[in-house]
């Protein structure tokens, strides 16, 4: 599950169940089982849209998978891979703060590329 998570970003249930290889090992009620209880010990996040399925993601500390973008219309989500400033603030609030194991995450909200002729036009 979680080396599925890593490679695909974040997933939801349904997509967990379905079409990882988890589909072959257990039945969907398991599946969710798993997530409540990774989410507990935090290896795990869950990310709600408005009313939409929530998505799961891999949360580690000091791994860069934090950082995703949201379609407001369709309720896609990608992970951003671009150079992240929240590393280097990290970095700031160590030495300024004395935090250790900081992780960070950004999510940035707005309309893909596929929902923008609906939502802008007629
Ligand atoms: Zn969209
Ligand atoms: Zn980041």
């Amino acid at each position: 599950m979680l080396e599925y998570l890593l490679q695909s970003g974040p997933a939801t249930w349904r997509t967990l169940s379905e079409e990882s290889p988890l589909k072959d090992l257990c039945d969907p009620s398991t599946v969710f089982r798993l997530l409540v209880k990774l989410e507990e010990i935090g290896l795990i996040r869950r990310i709600t849209i408005r009313e939409k399925p929530p998505f799961f993601s891999i949360a580690l500390p000091g791994e860069h998978h934090n950082d995703y973008v949201v379609c407001t219309e369709c309720a896609s989500i990608q992970d951003i891979h671009i150079l992240c400033p929240g590393t280097r603030l990290e970095r700031q609030l160590e030495e300024e703060l004395g935090f250790r194991q900081l992780r960070h995450e950004f999510a940035f909200y707005g309309v893909c590329k596929e929902c923008l002729p609906k939502s802008s036009g007629a």
